[in-house]
Formats: structure tokens, sequence, C-alpha cells
């Protein structure tokens, strides 16, 4: 097998949440490209039907939208079972649904302090717990950690994102020495600042988005395709050593 070859994910099956927008449906449409029929779940099947429709019509693959909210177990299950009846498999999870608030810790809410967890933390967890027992029997994964630059280091009024994205990543380290004998390797990415539905308000306000590129050692935000080519080599057998990492993708924020 070629080196290129080790990257390619043909008769793989990916299971990405959150998928019809913003980074993880650049991931779809990059597992896709690399040929991996793809599951996508959203809160809001129409909008998730339309992005599975498109990346089908550019990549040739399947690509199967399904409703569920990540907090939900039932809506997990559910997912879950509908990509295994569709594909008979699951080989990547990816788990990307993610939310944010980006208040003051004093004004912040304990209402919204629960719900970032459980968005960010608690839905990682039932993905994992729902999909992982077919991984064990199959002696194959590839699961992917959303985490964050806000995993590594801190920021202020950030309170329940950091808390998330720092516990996602120590959960990844405990899952990949749980599963490193199964065949199963777990991974995060921290992305630092790229243009997705989630930092419009960062983007729409010229003195916040200034702020951020200040703090960038490569003076611009990241671009779609420099994260979808990140989480292919994950997905892959490129990646088959590595485990327990968090791949930065922050332009060097973190290297300050
Ligand atoms: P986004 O808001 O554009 O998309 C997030 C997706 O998650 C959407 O499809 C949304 O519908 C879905 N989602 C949110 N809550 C959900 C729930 N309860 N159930 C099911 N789906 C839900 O965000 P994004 O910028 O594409 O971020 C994707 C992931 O990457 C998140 O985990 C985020 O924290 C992380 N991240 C993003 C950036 C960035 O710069 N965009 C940086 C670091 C980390």
């Amino acid at each position: 097998m070629s080196v290129l070859d080790r990257f390619r994910l043909d008769g793989r099956v990916a299971l990405i949440t959150g998928g019809s927008k913003g980074l993880g449906e650049c991931m779809a449409q990059g597992l896709a490209e690399a040929g991996a029929n793809v599951a996508i779940t959203s809160r809001h099947l129409d909008e998730c039907r339309a992005t599975a429709e498109r990346i089908a019509q550019a990549t040739g693959r399947e690509v199967l939208p399904l409703q569920g909210d990540v907090t939900n177990e039932a809506d997990v299950q559910a997912t879950v079972a509908a990509t295994l009846e569709r594909f008979g498999q699951i080989d990547i999870l990816i788990n990307n649904a993610g939310t944010n608030v980006r208040d003051a810790t004093l004004e912040l809410s304990v209402e919204d302090w629960q719900r970032v967890l459980d968005v960010n933390l608690t839905g990682c967890f039932l993905y994992a717990k729902a999909v992982l027992p077919h991984m064990v029997a199959r002696k194959y994964g590839r699961i992917i950690n959303m985490s964050s630059i806000f995993g590594v280091v801190g920021f202020p009024a950030r309170s329940p994102y950091t808390a998330s994205k720092g516990g996602l990543l120590n959960m990844t380290r405990t899952w990949a020495l749980e599963f490193a004998k199964d065949g199963i390797t777990v991974n995060a990415i921290c992305p630092g600042p790229f243009d997705t539905p989630m930092n419009r308000p960062l983007k729409n306000n010229p003195e916040a988005y200034q702020a951020f590129v200040s703090r960038i050692p490569m003076g611009r935000w990241g671009q779609l395709e420099e994260l979808a080519s990140v989480a292919v080599f994950l997905a892959s057998d490129a990646s088959s050593y590595i485990t327990g990492a968090a791949i930065l993708v922050d332009g060097g924020w973190t290297a300050q």
C-alpha cells in the first residue's frame, strides 16, 4: 500500500454529530471525498438533508441525514441504530456538535453553564457509549473529539466552554487508554478560530475579529479545508499509531 493509500477511507463508515454546517459539514465532505460513506446528525432535519444531498452529489458517496440532539440519550441511540441499519458498521465517530456561551463568569447563569457542559461533554460521552460496543466487537475504530485551543489554554468569559473542552481532552486520553488493545484510536482536534456559524458574532464584530487575529502568529483565521484534512488523517490508517493525542490546528495560537 502506498503512503497516500493509507489516507483513503474507501469502505469506511463515519458518523459525525452536528454535521449539517460549519466544521462538521466540512469534515463530512472531506471524509466522503476520501471515500467514506457518512451519517450526519443535526437537531434540524431539513438543514441536515440539504447538506447530505449536497455532499452526496459532490462526492458520489452515500450521506445519511439524521435528526437528533446529542444531549438526548434516546436520540443518540436512535441515530447510531439508523447508521448501523443503513451501512452495517461504524468505523469512525466524530464528536463534533458543540455550543458556546460567551458570558463573563459573574453574569453566567447556571442554566447556560449546564447546557454547554451537556452538549460539549455529556453528548460526546453518550455517543462514545453507544458506538464503542460495535467498534470493540469489530476490533476497529477511530474516535475524533472536537476540542479547542480553549481546551488547552484559558480565555476570559468562556467558563463552561473551556471547562467542557478541557474535560473532553482528558476524557480523550482516558478512552485512548481504555480501548488501546481493541484496535480503536481516540484523538482530539483542537482548532483555533475558523469562520463557522458558531463564530459569526466574532466575525461580524471588527474589533473582536481583529483581537483574535492579533493573537494568532500566522495572522489569520483558519480555512475550513485546513481542518478537513486533519480529520481525514485521524480517521484513516495513516494515523494508526496515534492515540490519546491532541492535534492543534491553530496557526500557532498555543505555541506562545
Ligand atoms: P457550529 O455552531 O457552526 O456548528 C455546530 C454544530 O453542532 C451545528 O450543526 C449544530 O446544529 C450542532 N449542535 C449544537 N448543539 C447540538 C445538539 N444539542 N445536538 C445536536 N447537534 C448540535 O460550530 P462549529 O464552529 O462548526 O464547531 C464545531 C465543533 O468544533 C464544536 O465542538 C466547536 O466547539 C469546535 N470548535 C470550533 C471552532 C471554530 O473556530 N469554529 C474552534 C474550536 C473548536
